[in-house]
């Protein structure tokens, strides 16, 4: 059997001399597309059997149906396009892309833990939150909802809820991201700005990409994290509290 886009032109045969020679029902005419499958015992006896010296079929089904095994056709979706010349990469491009934007501010608290990133970071201040208040997750899953069209983690995950205080905020994340996939979400790529005073976070940079990447089942190189002083301005600067900004990309409409 072979998938097959129905004829959706009307099909011109046209001779040598560029004039037509004739219009073919469309009716009965389809793209064939690819998987095509066949039993591998009939497909190795068509080859086997395909002379050596004529043209190579242009595809498998050629080579069933010369030598009589008939050949079921299923429609396909017209989505399934054949990437077969350079131009039909631009395909690849039409994605249905969503961006989303997160924005998070946590209050800092000296005898709390610090958690950025997913990752504990010795030094401190904690931050002050029903959760373990880890910002940048908090700005990571806010904008992950937001390129879904889900609303924000407040509306997840209330503050009211006893089950959620002291939570951890990976297990946040991923129940945002199994959530999202079962929608039918691929995530692409986020980038991650944390403001933070002290303490210096480019030692555990790697670390964090590396522990969001594993819950977000995809490389590291697609979850980058910058992080930034405030010079010493504002509530960040005065090492109040710390915020964090997030933009994410993600692919709708793929099989979950
Ligand atoms: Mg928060």
């Amino acid at each position: 059997m072979i998938y097959a886009n129905r004829a959706v032109d009307t099909i011109k045969q046209v001779g040598p001399d560029g004039f037509i020679q004739a219009t073919l029902d469309r009716e009965h005419i389809f793209h064939a597309q690819t998987p095509q499958i066949f039993q591998a015992g009939l497909l190795k006896q068509a080859y086997a059997a395909h002379p050596q010296e004529a043209p190579a079929p242009t595809d498998e089904a050629r080579l069933l149906e010369s030598n009589g095994f008939p050949v079921a056709v299923f429609p396909s979706d017209s989505r399934n396009r054949k990437i077969t010349h350079r131009e039909d990469m631009n395909l690849l491009h039409t994605k249905n892309l969503r961006i989303g934007h997160g924005h998070d501010v946590h209050r800092c608290q000296k005898n709390r833990p610090l958690y950025l990133g997913g990752i504990h970071l010795p030094e401190g201040p904690g931050l002050l939150g029903h959760s373990d208040a880890d910002v940048a997750i908090h700005a990571l899953m806010d904008a992950m909802l937001g390129a879904a069209g889900l609303g924000d983690i407040g509306h997840w995950f209330p503050d009211s809820d006893p089950a959620l205080r002291d939570i951890r905020s990976t297990r946040l994340l991923e129940k945002v991201w199994t959530d999202l996939k079962a929608r039918g979400f691929r995530f692409l790529n986020a980038d991650i700005t944390i403001r933070a005073q002290a303490p210096k976070l480019a030692p555990y940079m790697e670390e964090m990409r590396a522990c969001l990447a594993a819950i977000l089942e995809t490389e590291s190189t697609n979850i980058n994290i910058k992080a930034t002083t405030t010079e010493g301005l504002g509530f960040v600067g005065r090492k109040e509290g710390m915020a964090a900004d997030a933009v994410v990309l993600l692919e709708m409409g793929v099989e979950p």
